[in-house]
């Protein structure tokens, strides 16, 4: 007998739900990447995430023969591939992992459609979540809007736990002509990266952050020139390594800890894995939220629409070091720090007063890690019109550098050319004066913040009042 595994964003052998079962109940697996021209082709795939599906999916299939089984990759739409490739081999049955997603949503849909129409199995597996979004809701039934009440409830349930690898796999010999080379992805890609593609790195790292840096995670996690934080998240996005196995690690690492300080440090790693399900599970529950504000009033926002504005931000040459720096980092390695993430955020839709939809996008165009849900929250929350209202919050640039990058450590790593420029300058940007600037080469103030937070509040307010 033999099953399809379909992999999508789960590019590994271990804690795979879909392998799992596949191998436990089929004599034979041959596994699949399809590649879809519909996520390939959209000009917010980043070339930095194609390079890193195409490695991490180069290794697995390394992995795979060296079990004795077989990864091919094959491209076109996916329901329409999968039924030929059921059909050519009198394969019984698909498995595959399931995504929150709207786009693969329907797909998902159409491909079990397409399967039951030639008579083989659809089996999508529960995988992306620690708990199925319809798990985890409020007393009415309802699903939770705000973080700390789904926290709450979401922590206290029993997690499950990790899937283990198959060891051996058997798979039917397949005319490989059919299929296409790694190669054929497109994209290329010749930027760096700070993180290694594949399930192999993905558990090095891992390892390496639990036992340097877990326990003072919270001491560090806001200071952006320190190692403080996993860099898990392109692995998390592309699966190439398992959230069930990661929040295993977190257990025994709690077991592990050497006293409650650790075990504090820990628990908010923890909280951040739950805001990674928290806006996956807001996605799901709202899939419109990919497409428009969840505060609908929102959508009237009188934002500005200056082009020029925009595309100084990213360049990195807004005349603020801290966001400069920040846009630097993400322009040469296709990440940045979550603490810097929040305040370019904030400085593009409240000091530059442009669309949050605009820098959303700009981020999907470049992050190695990015990740619609994640992404997309990470955006309405920072605009302030997403679920979770906090306080309305704009984040000063200065007092930002000033408190989590106060060697100025940061900015002159990433703007190399301000290196001699004393360290208040740097950090308190309305000290850096028109004369240095020009000195060094590096732009005036873009704007000033105190009159546009002004300009902000008085549209947030009159939007606000509508609600
Ligand atoms: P760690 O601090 O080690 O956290 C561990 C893991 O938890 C991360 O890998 C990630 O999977 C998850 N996580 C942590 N913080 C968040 C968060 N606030 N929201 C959701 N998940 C979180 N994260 C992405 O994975 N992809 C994105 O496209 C993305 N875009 C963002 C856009 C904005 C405007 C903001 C404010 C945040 C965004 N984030 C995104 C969340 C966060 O910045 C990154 O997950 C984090 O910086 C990744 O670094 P790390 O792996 O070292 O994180």
């Amino acid at each position: 007998s033999l099953a399809i595994v379909w992999h999508r964003r789960d590019l590994r052998l271990q804690d795979n739900p879909a392998l799992a079962r596949a191998a436990e109940q089929f004599q034979q697996v041959l596994a699949v990447f399809v590649i879809d021209p519909a996520i390939i082709g959209r000009d917010d795939t980043a070339p930095a995430r194609v390079h890193f599906l195409r490695e991490s999916l180069a290794e697995l299939q390394r992995a795979y023969a060296n079990l004795g089984g077989r990864l091919v990759v094959c491209r076109g739409e996916p329901a329409e591939q999968l039924v030929v490739l059921a059909r050519t081999l009198g394969a019984e049955a698909v498995f595959f992992n399931d995504d929150i997603e709207p786009y693969a949503r329907t797909r998902d849909q159409k491909v079990i459609e397409a399967l039951a129409g030639a008579g083989v199995a659809a089996h999508p597996c529960a995988e992306i979540l620690l708990h199925p979004a319809a798990e985890v809701l409020t007393g009415q039934g309802k699903p939770y809007t705000v973080f700390t009440p789904f926290w709450r409830n979401w922590s206290a349930k029993p997690k499950p736990r990790p899937f283990a690898a198959p060891e051996r796999l058997s798979a039917p010999s397949v005319e490989t002509g059919t299929f296409i080379s790694l190669d054929e992805l497109g994209k290329p890609f010749s930027g760096k990266l700070l993180v290694t593609p594949g399930e192999q790195a993905g558990i090095k790292l891992l390892d390496h952050f639990c036992e340097a840096a877990l326990y003072r995670y919270d001491e560090r996690r806001d200071h952006p020139a320190e190692p403080g934080t996993s860099l898990l998240s392109a692995h998390l996005k592309f699966g190439t390594i398992g959230i069930r196995a990661v929040w295993q690690r977190t257990i025994e690492s709690w077991r592990k800890a050497p006293a409650d300080r650790e075990r504090a440090n820990l628990a908010v790693w923890q909280q951040e894995l739950g805001w990674r399900e928290f806006y996956k599970y807001e996605l799901a529950h709202f899939p419109e939220l990919a497409e428009r504000p969840f505060r609908r009033a929102f959508e009237q926002f009188p934002y500005d629409h200056d082009r020029e504005r925009f595309e100084r931000w990213c360049r990195g040459e807004t005349g603020f070091p801290f966001v400069d720096a920040a846009m630097r980092q993400l322009n040469t390695v296709s990440w940045m720090h979550n603490r810097l993430r929040m305040v370019v955020a904030s400085f593009l839709t409240k000091d530059l007063l442009l669309p949050y939809q605009w820098g959303e996008r700009y981020f999907m165009q470049k992050l190695v890690d990015g990740d619609l849900s994640a992404n997309n929250g990470g955006w309405q929350w920072a605009a302030s019109v997403g679920t979770d209202p906090k306080p309305l919050r704009i984040f000063n640039p200065s007092t930002q550098a000033r408190r989590y990058d106060s060697e100025a450590t940061y900015i002159r790593r990433w703007l190399p050319e301000l290196a001699p420029v004393d360290t208040a300058m740097l950090v308190e940007s309305e000290r850096f004066s028109p004369l240095f600037r020009s000195r060094y080469g590096y732009p005036q103030a873009i704007v000033e913040h105190k009159s546009q937070q002004q300009i902000f509040k008085e549209r947030y307010r009159q939007i606000h009042s509508t609600e």
